[in-house]
């Protein structure tokens, strides 16, 4: 899970209102395994505000939503894959697609 999905990765959505959909990783947040994705989980906050300057009113941002839910799709084969890893001479872990075993 570690080296699953990253910052600008395409993803599938599994679930959810965007289920089917393929966009793009904006932001992952480790310490829950969510992550932001772009147009995906949209919800309307409501902000409340005491300055007059600055009234606050509706705002829409994306809500981060469960790393299990989403799966990475390879750019090679372009289909949703697992994520495997691949231990490179030097020592240094890449990510590789399960199907068609193209680094990720
Ligand atoms: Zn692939």
């Amino acid at each position: 899970m570690s080296l699953g999905i990253k910052k600008d990765d395409q993803v599938l959505v599994l679930s959810g209102k965007n289920k089917g959909d393929r966009r793009r990783v904006l932001h992952v947040i480790p310490s829950t395994k969510k992550a932001i994705v772009e147009n995906v989980n949209f919800v309307v906050q409501h902000k409340k505000s005491r300055d007059p300057r600055n009234p606050g009113g509706r705002m829409e941002r994306e809500s981060p939503i469960s790393l299990c839910k989403l799966m990475l799709i390879c750019g090679k084969c372009g289909s949703p894959t697992r994520v495997g890893t691949k231990k490179l001479p030097d020592g240094a872990k890449v990510r590789i697609c399960k199907k068609c075993k193209a680094e990720i």
